[in-house]
C-alpha cells in the first residue's frame, strides 16, 4: 500500500503486547496509523477463548464469552510469560507463550486486512522490568505467531519516544498498565535520547486494584453469601468484571453503583449485589499499590543520579494511571506536575509504531539509547582464586545494571581442579551478592575438557542483545573448548520439538470447522450458571432503559434484551444474544 514504510516489499509493524489491550500500528505516509481490528477498536483486549462452535475467539468477544465460560477463557496471560504454566483455551491446554502468539495472530490479521500486506516483522514492546526469560518467552510467542521480531523494546522507553516534542531534557515516563509498572528517566540531548534509569514491577497494575477492590465488595457482604460467590467461578467473573467498570467508572465520577442482581445461588439463597462504592473507597485500596509505585520511582531517581526538582517534565501513560490517584500521589511525592499522556493506553502503542517505521527505513532523527535495568552476573566460588566449582556461589557481575545495550563484556575465571573434566557456569540476574539470592537464568557448560592444569583461564563473555536478551559463551582457553549456547533452563524456551508441538495446537484451535448450529436448546437444558446470568443481564437491561439513552442505543438494547428473553425460552442462540447485550450494556454503562 502506498506510503507504508516498509523495506523492500516487507512491512514492519510496532506492536504493544499489553496485559489487559494490544494494539498494532506502523507509519504511512510519516505518521503514526494504529491498525483497528476486527471488532472496529483499535485496542484489542488480550483475552483468549473459544466460542460454542470450537472457534478460537480473541479480543471483545473472548472478553464478552469470559462470562460463559470463565474456566476456558485466558486473560493477562502476559502475567504469567516465562513460567512453565498451563492454561486453558476452552478444553485446550496451553503455554503462555502460545496464548501470547494467538493474541499477536489476530493483531496480524487485522494489520494484513488494513494495510493489505501481511507485516513480516515486527518491533514489540516489552515491560522495562521483563526479565530474560520473560523476553524469551515473548520471543518465542511471536516466532509461534509465525512474525520476525526486529527488536523488544522497553515499553517506558517506546512511551517516551512517542513523546518526541524535543523540549525536555529530562523525562520521567510512568507507565501503570493492567498488570505490569514501568518507570524510566529519559534524558534527551541534540539528537540523542538515552535511558538513565528503568525501574518497575511486573506484578503491579490495574488488576491488581481490580482484585483488592472486589475483595471490599465480597467483605461487604454477608459471610455466607460471599461464600457462596467466591465458589462459584461465574459469579466471580462477573465480580470481576463489575469492580473493573466500577474503578474506571470512577475515575470519572465519584461514586457508582454495582449492580449484580442474582449473582449467585436460587431463590431464597441468591445473592444479590447491589452498593454503591465511593471514590474515597477506591482511593483508599489504590493507595497502597500507588505508593508502591513511589518506591520504585525513588530508586530510579537515585539510579539516574538525579533529584526529582531536576526534572523538566513527568508523564503518565498506561489505563491505569487514568486514576485520579495516582497524578495526585505522584506529583505530591515529587513536588512537580505529572501529566497524563493523551491517549494514556496508546502511548506505547504508538511509540512502536514509530519504532517500526525506523527499522523499516524512515527517516531517523535521533538515536535512541536504552539500558539494562538489572544486574547479570556468573556464579562463582567466594574466594580469591574466583574458581568454578562449589556450593556457595558469588554473583560476580558481568553487566552491572544501567550498562546501555547491546554490549559484550568477558569476565575471565579460572578452573579449580587439576584436569578438572567440566566447567559450569551458573548465570542469574538480580543485585543480591549470593547466586541463590538472584533469579537464575540457566547455565553455560563445557563439558569433556582434556587434561589442563588447576586454575586453567576460563573466558565468560555475556553478550546482551538490543531487546535485552542474554547470550552466553564460555570458553576454556587451554583447549580453546566452547559451549555457544544461551541460556538454557530458561523455563518457556522452545525447543525444536515443543515448537512444533506448539505450533500445531495452535493451527488445530485457529483451524476448527464451524460446526452448524445446534437446534434451538429449550430452557430445561441450559447451564444454570449461564441463565442465571442471562436474567441478571435481562434486568440490568431493564435498569438502563429507565434511564437516558441516546435513540439508536436504546433500540439495540430493547432488541438485544428481548433476544436474551427469547434464548432462555429456547428461542434462538443464547451465546450471541449474550453477547449482543453485554456490548449494548457496555455502551449504556
Ligand atoms: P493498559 O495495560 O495500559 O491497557 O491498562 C489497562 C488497565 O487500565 C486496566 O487495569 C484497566 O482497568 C485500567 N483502566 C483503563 N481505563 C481506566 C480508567 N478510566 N480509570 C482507571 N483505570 C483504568
Amino acid at each position: 500500500m502506498e506510503g507504508t514504510e516498509r523495506m523492500g516489499t516487507e512491512l514492519v509493524v510496532g506492536i504493544d503486547l499489553g496485559t489487559t489491550n494490544s494494539l498494532v500500528g506502523t507509519v504511512r505516509e510519516g505518521r503514526v496509523h494504529l491498525v483497528a481490528t476486527a471488532d472496529g477498536d483499535l485496542l484489542l483486549p488480550s483475552v483468549v477463548g473459544v466460542g460454542p462452535d470450537g472457534r478460537v475467539l480473541v479480543g471483545r468477544k473472548a472478553r464478552n464469552r469470559r462470562l460463559l465460560d470463565p474456566a476456558g477463557t485466558v486473560r493477562s496471560i502476559k502475567r504469567r510469560m516465562g513460567e512453565d504454566v498451563r492454561v486453558h483455551v476452552g478444553s485446550t491446554a496451553m503455554t503462555p507463550p502460545e496464548v501470547s502468539a494467538l493474541i499477536l495472530g489476530a493483531l496480524l490479521d487485522a494489520a494484513e486486512r488494513d494495510l493489505g500486506a501481511r507485516p513480516a516483522r515486527a518491533v514489540i514492546t516489552v515491560p522495562a522490568w521483563f526479565a530474560d526469560h520473560q523476553r524469551q518467552a515473548t520471543l518465542d510467542a511471536a516466532e509461534l505467531a509465525g512474525c520476525a521480531v526486529e527488536r523488544l523494546v522497553n515499553e517506558p522507553t517506546a512511551a517516551a519516544v512517542a513523546h518526541t516534542t524535543g523540549q525536555e531534557a529530562l523525562v520521567l515516563v510512568y507507565d501503570l498498565g493492567g498488570g505490569t509498572f514501568d518507570v524510566s528517566i529519559l534524558e534527551r540531548d541534540e539528537g540523542f535520547m538515552e535511558v538513565r534509569a528503568s525501574q518497575g514491577d511486573t506484578r503491579l497494575g490495574g488488576d491488581d486494584i481490580d482484585a483488592a477492590l472486589a475483595e471490599h465488595v465480597l467483605l461487604r457482604l454477608a459471610e455466607r453469601e460471599a461464600a457462596a460467590v467466591r465458589a462459584d467461578a461465574h459469579a466471580m467473573a462477573r465480580l470481576a468484571e463489575a469492580v473493573e467498570r466500577a474503578k474506571i467508572a470512577l475515575s470519572a465520577r465519584d461514586e457508582v453503583r454495582i449492580h449484580e442482581p442474582y449473582l449467585t445461588g436460587e431463590g431464597a439463597s441468591a445473592v444479590n449485589l447491589d452498593l454503591v462504592i465511593r471514590h474515597g473507597d477506591l482511593d483508599e485500596i489504590a493507595r497502597p499499590w500507588v505508593e508502591r509505585t513511589l518506591t520504585c520511582i525513588d530508586t530510579a531517581l537515585r539510579d539516574a543520579r538525579v533529584t526529582a526538582a531536576d526534572l523538566d517534565r513527568v508523564v503518565l501513560v498506561g489505563g491505569a494511571s487514568r486514576m485520579r490517584l495516582v497524578a495526585e500521589m505522584v506529583a505530591a511525592h515529587l513536588d512537580v506536575p505529572a501529566q497524563l499522556a493523551d491517549e494514556p493506553d496508546r502511548t506505547v502503542a504508538h511509540g512502536a509504531a514509530l519504532l517500526a517505521g525506523r527499522a523499516a527505513g524512515a527517516a531517523v532523527d535521533e538515536v535512541l539509547v536504552d539500558i539494562t535495568p538489572f544486574t547479570l552476573a556468573a556464579g562463582v566460588v567466594d574466594d580469591d582464586d574466583r574458581g568454578l566449582f562449589g556450593s556457595s556461589l558469588t554473583a560476580a557481575p558481568v553487566i552491572p545494571r544501567g550498562t546501555v545495550v547491546p554490549v559484550e563484556r568477558t569476565s575471565t575465571y579460572a578452573t579449580m581442579f587439576e584436569n578438572q573434566p567440566t566447567v559450569d557456569v551458573p548465570i542469574a540476574q538480580g543485585e543480591a551478592e549470593r547466586l541463590e539470592d538472584n533469579q537464575p537464568l540457566g547455565a553455560v557448560s563445557i563439558e569433556d575438557l582434556p587434561p589442563s592444569p588447576a586454575q586453567s583461564p576460563v573466558d565468560v563473555t555475556f553478550r546482551l542483545d538490543l531487546s535485552g536478551v542474554l547470550h552466553v559463551t564460555a570458553t576454556h582457553r587451554p583447549s580453546g573448548q566452547s559451549a555457544t549456547t544461551t541460556i538454557r533452563n530458561g523455563p518457556s524456551r522452545l525447543t525444536a520439538q515443543r515448537r512444533e508441538v506448539a505450533r500445531a495446537r495452535i493451527e488445530a484451535l485457529r483451524a476448527v470447522e464451524v460446526a452448524p448450529p445446534e437446534p434451538a436448546a429449550g430452557s430445561a437444558t441450559l447451564d444454570p450458571g449461564e441463565e442465571r446470568l442471562a436474567r441478571s443481564l435481562v434486568r440490568r437491561a431493564e435498569r438502563s432503559l429507565e434511564g437516558e439513552l441516546d435513540a439508536a442505543l436504546r433500540e439495540r438494547l430493547s432488541s438485544a434484551r428481548a433476544a436474551v428473553c427469547a434464548a432462555i425460552e429456547g428461542v434462538g442462540d443464547l451465546g450471541d444474544a449474550v453477547e449482543a447485550l453485554t456490548e449494548a450494556l457496555y455502551e449504556a454503562y
